[in-house]
């Protein structure tokens, strides 16, 4: 039985299912993208590849609300987070179409001595596989698709399984907008087959965004084969407070930093980390806030959050909530699990001792901390075994640069939250995996960055 389904996480319904992919018609899917990078990197032009590109952001416009549509029944995505994921995907699209010619330019090396000149001109490398979550199903997928179909790479695509419509509707944009076959081409695969394409000899590079667990299991087949690898996974991303002359702002960003997307954001602040003298007043005004909102209808606009992504990602956050009560923290919570449908909660007294202190909380519980100080602060934000995102809040520019210098994360947003967007890189370090998307460094993982002497 195939497992690529969409059940409807609001109401346990499953919809439609899709046939997994044989292993004759793999082997055709990657002999097609093999074929196809030929003529793309070649014997397209970057204004041309630009062209498609853009027209795939275009298309992305004209059918936000359908798309949106899915990803409600896939995931239980809030449809106006959603129309806004689109919207996102489509932006990101067009950047590169609008920019990568530029990251894309031959670049002048000056030579230390010798006659003649060098450079470094920027090629395609072939085929890649890209591995992909549920979580925001455009968006990540026009992450690692942009940049490299730009570059003159081909793509296969395997989708999380509970996502099925929307990444053959991401295929079928693809398809409209006049990409080659082979170009950008989406698999129904199970973990075996994905193996199976990352070992494949006319494959050469992987991208995986998900969970530790799946991204050590692809870069392991990739080690085996030397494969490139780029991959992004989870975080428990700081939100440290130091000073604020607006803390009605401050808790709204605290909020938001958590709940966005029902709280399964790989770059959700999870970790509230507060100052001493505002820990009190932070702690109640936060937790009254993050209780008053609570997980309702995805269709209807305007709910705070939805139903978790599944039955799986409900039970396995009950049981780690569970697991911080009975090891010793309290929580604050405004009510019972119905269904999908999680309650909004505050962990505290989470101490280092408790399992939980160290794992990633992929829903609407936020853990508040105590600091004794900036240091005590920074010790805290880095006490993880993750490093992908983080936040500070303080009125003191000097300190903002001397703590963003010491938080070991591959992002620092200071006074905001929420404020990804395409031009700014994106990627963590530790745990949380390796490599970069979106920006200038998206477009140069799967380079060939070869160097051109002429004597
Ligand atoms: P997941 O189980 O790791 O799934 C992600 C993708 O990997 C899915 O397509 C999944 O396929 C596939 N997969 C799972 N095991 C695999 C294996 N052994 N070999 C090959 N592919 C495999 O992730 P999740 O739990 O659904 O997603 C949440 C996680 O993703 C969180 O930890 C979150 O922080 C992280 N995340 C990170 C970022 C980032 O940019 N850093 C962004 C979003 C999410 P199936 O669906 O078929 O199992």
């Amino acid at each position: 039985v195939s497992h690529h389904a969409v059940i409807n996480p609001a109401t346990g319904k499953t919809s439609k299912t899709y046939p997994q992919i044989s292993e004759n018609e793999l082997e055709q899917v990657i002999a097609t993208a093999d074929k196809a990078h030929v003529g793309w990197s070649r014997n397209s032009s970057t204004d041309g590849r630009a062209a498609l590109l853009r027209k795939v952001g275009d298309l992305h416009e004209e059918r936000r609300a359908e798309l949106a549509a899915m990803i409600v029944r896939e995931m239980g995505k809030p449809v106006d987070q959603a129309l806004g994921e689109v919207d996102y995907a489509a932006d990101i699209y067009r950047y590169y179409a609008d920019n990568a010619q530029e990251f894309l330019k031959d670049e002048p090396i000056t030579l230390l001595s010798g006659e003649g000149s060098a450079f470094m001109r920027p090629r395609s490398l072939g085929v890649l596989i890209g591995v992909m979550p549920w979580n925001f199903p455009y968006y990540q997928v026009a992450r690692f698709a942009a940049p490299n179909l730009m570059t003159g790479n081909t793509i296969i695509l395997k989708h999380a399984s509970q996502c099925p419509e929307s990444s053959a509707s991401i295929e079928q944009i693809f398809h409209d907008a006049g990409f080659p076959d082979g170009a950008y081409t989406n698999v129904y695969a199970d973990s075996e087959q994905v193996a199976t394409i990352i070992a494949d000899p006319r494959v050469q590079g992987v991208s995986l965004t998900g969970s530790e667990g799946a991204g050590a299991a692809v870069a392991e087949v990739a080690g085996r084969h030397l494969k490139k690898v780029v991959l992004e996974l989870g975080g428990s991303d700081p939100f440290i407070l130091l000073s604020t002359d607006d803390m009605a702002a401050a808790v709204d960003a605290a909020v938001a930093g958590r709940l966005r997307n029902g709280g399964q954001a790989c770059d959700a602040a999870k970790r509230f980390i507060v100052i001493d003298e505002l820990y009190d007043e932070f702690t109640e005004k936060f937790t009254a806030a993050i209780l008053a909102c609570s997980p309702s209808d995805p269709t209807v606009p305007g709910a705070d959050y939805g139903p978790l992504s599944s039955l799986d990602a409900a039970d396995h956050l009950a049981e780690q909530v569970e697991r911080a009560v009975a090891q010793g923290a309290t929580l604050a919570s405004t009510g019972k699990r119905s269904g999908n449908f999680y309650p909004s909660g505050v962990l505290t007294g989470v101490t280092r001792d408790n399992d939980t202190y160290h794992e990633e909380f992929f829903g609407p519980i936020a853990f508040v901390y105590r600091a004794s100080s900036e240091d005590d602060a920074i010790a805290l934000a880095n006490d993880t075994p993750f490093g992908l995102s983080s936040y500070l809040f303080t009125t003191d520019s000097e300190q903002a640069l001397r703590v963003a210098d010491r938080i070991d994360a591959g992002m620092v947003y200071v006074n905001l939250v929420d404020a990804g967007s395409a031009e700014l890189p994106f990627g963590g370090v530790k745990r949380s995996g390796f490599g970069r998307e979106l920006g200038r460094y998206g477009a140069s993982e799967f380079v060939n960055k070869k160097l051109i002497r002429i004597g």
